[in-house]
């Protein structure tokens, strides 16, 4: 019979995978992974050996049941096709893809899978999300700015079951002659990075062992393990949303709340697809007006944010989280973005950078969308001059000082409240006094601002 070709990218899972459903309908299954320097350049080394491991995890589920994952490393508009030819194959199915590289990436696939002596479909079926990008419009047919309403909307919605896929039903396939699998590239070194652990079993592990908490209550505070962590396994596809979904009460507060957070990924991933430019340019071009600094002084500030030294406890902690975690907490993730944005006045887009530099579960359109969202030029932002108050954030999210003192040792022997304001009881030795006052940086940060509505 005619094999298909099942090629993996976002979707490294074998549960809940309606393309490998679709795959399997038609026949024999020869899973395939392309390692494509294109994606593999820009992502930062946490995100490599995440993908490496999760690589790994699925090829030894799928020895589960065949052969095993068939890796081939090149450009895709060459390697799928030729894959192809050498296993006679009639179709290649995927999730599809809505990032603004991946939609060019299957686009050309597909050109050059048509091109072929008797052309070859690229059949797309699911996406890695609930509802995929472009499916909910306004009433007037054009896409939704504003999260609100696109949230009622896509509630309305609703979304599939899971699928069925079953991969022990399915007759797998392994490498074609003269094709053979390539060895998985080496883990870029990590230090003391720690990760999660890669793969389906452990995404859907976690996933149980979150089922059920007092999300709600808790869903702020850093210094307790109290989000799911499942954004890393949601960036590779190692658990889908729907299957996350599906486990979830909407009558509980605890589920309705985080419900609408996943809600914000697919409103994210809604609004690149729609506006892919969005990723580097200001959503509000307004804003690109204020008076950022620039050179040296923007390298120096820059430096120190992100080595997490500012001299502010609650923005060193998340930075630090950062480099030893490649993840930090979404509470945090907002005070030192509006720190280096509003207090450091450093355009948005170098923050991001580095965040995508160094997140496990970096994504393009969560990532670019949420610091354009801090930085006030998103789409349905909060407004420029909400400015988060490092101090009083730390003091109120993390009311114990214990996320303080777990990422900035120098601090550890600070009581109560001082951790928060080591300047106060004399700043501990190695530990900077603050780069800026903040109630100064506040007020330019708003007369800046002020001065560009008058004249913008
Ligand atoms: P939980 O609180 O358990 O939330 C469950 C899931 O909901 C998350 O896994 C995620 O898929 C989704 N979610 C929650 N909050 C958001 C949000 N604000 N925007 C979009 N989705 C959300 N998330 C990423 O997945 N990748 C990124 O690159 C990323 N960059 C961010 C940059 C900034 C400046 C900020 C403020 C937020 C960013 N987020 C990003 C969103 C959020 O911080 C993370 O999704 C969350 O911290 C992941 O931890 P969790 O899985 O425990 O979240």
């Amino acid at each position: 019979m005619t094999p298909s070709i099942l090629w993996f990218r976002r979707d490294l899972r074998l549960g809940d995978h309606p393309a490998l459903l679709a795959a399997a309908e038609a026949g024999p299954v020869l899973p395939l992974f392309v390692l494509d320097d294109a994606l593999l350049g820009p992502s930062g080394d946490a995100r490599t050996a995440f993908l490496v491991r999760s690589l790994r995890a699925l090829d030894a589920d799928l020895r589960r049941h065949g052969p095993g994952l068939v890796l081939r490393r090149g450009r895709p508009e060459e390697v799928v096709p030729a894959m192809v030819r050498a296993a006679g194959a009639g179709a290649v199915h995927v999730s599809a893809d809505f990032g603004p590289y991946g939609a060019r990436r299957d686009a050309a696939v597909e050109d050059a899978l048509g091109d072929l002596d008797g052309p070859v479909p690229l059949v797309r079926t699911g996406s890695p999300y609930a509802v995929a990008p472009g499916r909910i419009t306004t009433g007037s047919g054009g896409p939704y700015k504003v999260f609100t309403p696109f949230h009622k909307a896509w509630t309305k919605h609703g979304w599939r079951e899971p699928a069925d896929s079953d991969p022990a039903a399915v007759d797998w396939v392994g490498a074609p002659p003269g094709h053979p699998s390539e060895d998985l590239p080496d883990e870029p070194d990590l230090g003391d990075v720690e990760l999660p652990e890669a793969g389906e079993a452990a995404a859907l592990a976690r996933w149980e062992d979150f089922r059920g908490t007092a999300y709600d209550d808790v869903r702020d505070r850093p210094d307790l393990d109290a989000t799911s962590r499942l954004s890393t396994y949601l960036r590779w596809g190692a658990i889908h949303p729907r299957t996350v979904l599906a486990g979830l009460d909407a009558r509980n507060p605890h589920d309705a709340t985080f419900r609408k957070e996943l809600a914000w990924r697919e409103f994210y991933a809604h609004v690149l697809h729609h506006w892919p430019e969005s990723a580097r340019e200001y959503f509000r071009p307004e804003l690109k007006e204020l008076p950022y600094v620039t050179g040296r002084a923007q390298r120096t500030r820059i430096d120190a944010w992100a080595e997490g030294r500012t001299g502010f406890p609650i923005v060193d902690a998340g930075m630090r989280q950062l480099l030893a975690e490649g993840w930090m907490h979404n509470r945090v993730r907002m005070i030192v973005a509006s720190f280096l944005v509003k207090d450091l006045q450093v355009e948005w887009q170098h923050g991001a950078e580095h965040f995508m530099a160094h997140l496990v579960d970096g994504d393009l359109a969560s990532n670019q969308h949420n610091w354009q969202w801090v930085a006030g030029c998103g789409t349905d932002a909060a407004p420029y001059f909400r400015i988060f108050n490092p101090i009083t954030q730390g003091e109120k999210f993390d009311p114990s000082g214990d996320y303080i003192r777990r990422w900035v040792p120098e601090l550890a022997e600070l009581a109560g409240k001082d951790v928060h304001q080591p300047w106060r009881a004399g700043p501990p030795e190695g530990y900077p006094a603050p780069m800026v006052d903040h109630g100064e940086a506040r007020k330019d940060a708003l007369a800046a601002y002020q001065l560009l509505r008058r004249h913008g």
